[in-house]
């Protein structure tokens, strides 16, 4: 027998928990379906466990550097990791427990535990059920990716959601992959105690954003004793008693590395391998993302595909946003698209990373006239007086609009303070809106005008 609803909705990520509210609220009478964990990657294995454990080894570092402050502790600093760990899964479960509850007690929505598989452009398998609808919304993000590196299967190795369940501290924490996630893990170990060393293939760390951010950020990490190897071109894994040894180099190198566990953290690949897409004719590109217009429809007419599986975006704000573009085109009548949204996202390492808009690479390459403005954060007073002097910010504007094209601040509150220059944009204001503002004093967000009114041109 068919159950018949108005839409679908497969997985309970930073999307389709919305979604369904949206559509209940219409009137429609709707499914949604989650095979494992109600809130997806970000609530219980992602976004929200990480920076909960960020603040514990913040905190950690912090008490290390009490001397400094003039803050006597007397006594060595420990960590407990199972307190860590406690308290990680605590702020979890509450996210996780809100969505569960929300969706569970949702009138005119009802929920699923399962694998949803699609048998056809219209209908779902769930636990054996057949479920019909004219509107299927897939959600179902990704995992972290595992590729067939030499050796791999010799050795155990951990993934951000392992991870989660670690509540004792690794002697030497070898991470493969030196971009956000992989930098995050590693930060915070290195201040739990741990040795840490980061292998990554290319020759930077966090090759999406320019070379100077790079390599501050280089700075920073190896400044609290975090070993980098980059241009790592031949990883491969061998096991070593209860230990894992890992190469780096095919020629001659530093020789191997040896550690006690092995993360894993070299991107991420869309759940799209069993949802049966085939069987709705949905496409997918050569790396497995479900292909999408403008405004979020797949190639088969009544699908629908938001969050990081359409690889659009692979951000809790990006799926999020997909949810009000999704949901303004369907229930409002405005036409909201994906172009419309700047890229912009955090680094939540310490000090943070706050990146909106075009990178320089990008400015260049567009072949723009453009003006830019930098600043160390040793100049600004409330670094300072906080001595968290790391890092520096810089914007790019359009030389010929005044329109913020871009910025990065790598800084203490560079994850906040970047808002100020996402809604100057998304306002389609000139930069000197900022410039002209009177911020208050003694913040960073005060040296942003000062540094607004010294552009330079980008030769
Ligand atoms: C370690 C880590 C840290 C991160 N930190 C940040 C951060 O600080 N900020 C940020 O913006 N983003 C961060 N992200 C990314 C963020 O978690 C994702 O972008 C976000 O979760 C959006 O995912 P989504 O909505 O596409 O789906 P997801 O959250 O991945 O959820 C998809 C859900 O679908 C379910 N599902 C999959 N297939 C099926 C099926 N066939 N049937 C039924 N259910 C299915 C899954 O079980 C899952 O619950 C981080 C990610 C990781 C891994």
């Amino acid at each position: 027998m068919t159950e018949k609803f108005d839409a679908i909705i497969i997985g309970t990520g930073q999307a389709g928990p919305s979604l369904a509210a949206r559509m209940t609220q219409e009137g429609m009478k709707a499914a949604i379906i989650e095979r494992k964990l109600f809130g997806g990657t970000c609530v219980n294995v992602g976004c929200i466990p990480t920076k909960t454990l960020v603040a514990s080894a913040r905190l950690a570092y912090m008490a290390r550097r009490g001397e400094e402050f003039g803050v006597v502790i007397d006594g060595d600093i420990n960590i407990d990791m199972k307190k860590v760990k406690a308290r990680k899964d605590g702020v979890v479960e509450r996210s996780n427990q809100g969505v569960t509850n929300w969706m569970k007690n949702m009138d005119n929505l009802t929920v699923f535990e399962g694998h949803g598989r699609l048998e056809s452009a219209n209908t779902v398998r769930v636990n054996g059920a057949l479920l019909e609808a004219g509107k299927i919304v897939l959600n179902v993000g990704g995992r972290a990716r595992v590729p067939d590196i030499p050796g791999i299967g010799e050795v155990d190795y951990l993934t951000n959601s392992s991870m989660m369940e670690m509540d004792s501290l690794p002697e030497h924490l070898i991470i493969i992959g030196g971009s956000y996630i992989g930098l995050e893990f590693a930060q915070m170990y290195r201040r739990f105690g741990s040795r840490v060393t980061v292998v990554e293939m290319g020759d930077r760390l966090i090759a999406r954003d320019d070379p100077d951010i790079s390599d501050a950020v280089k700075d920073i990490l190896e400044n609290e004793g975090i070993d980098i190897r980059l241009n790592a071109t031949c990883v491969g894994f061998e096991k070593r008693g209860d230990q894992v040894a890992v190469t780096a180099d095919c020629g001659p190198g530093p020789e191997e590395i040896v550690g006690s566990h092995l993360l894993l953290a070299i991107g991420r690949v869309p759940n799209t391998d069993d949802l049966g897409l085939q069987a709705a004719g949905v496409e997918t590109d050569e790396r497995g993302f479900i292909n999408v217009d403008d405004q979020l429809a797949t190639n088969v007419a009544g699908i629908w595909a938001i969050g990081d599986v359409n690889g659009k975006g692979a951000f809790t704000h990006t799926s999020y946003n997909d949810y009000e573009i999704l949901a303004a085109n369907m229930f409002d009548g405005d036409p909201r698209r994906i172009s419309d949204r700047f890229t912009a996202y955090g680094l939540f390492i310490d000090p943070p990373l706050g990146r909106v808009g075009m990178t320089e690479r990008e400015i260049r390459q567009s072949g723009r006239k453009a003006l830019v403005g930098k600043m160390m954060m040793e100049r600004v007073g409330r670094a300072r007086e906080r001595s968290e002097t790391q890092g520096f910010m810089k914007i790019y504007v359009d030389a010929e609009t005044d329109r913020i094209l871009g910025a990065a601040l790598l800084g203490i509150g560079g994850d906040e303070i970047i808002h100020t220059l996402i809604d100057v944009m998304y306002a389609d204001a000139p930069y000197t809106v900022i410039q002209r503002a009177m911020h208050i004093h003694p913040t960073v967000s005060e040296l942003i005008p000062t540094l607004l009114a010294s552009l330079e041109p980008l030769e």
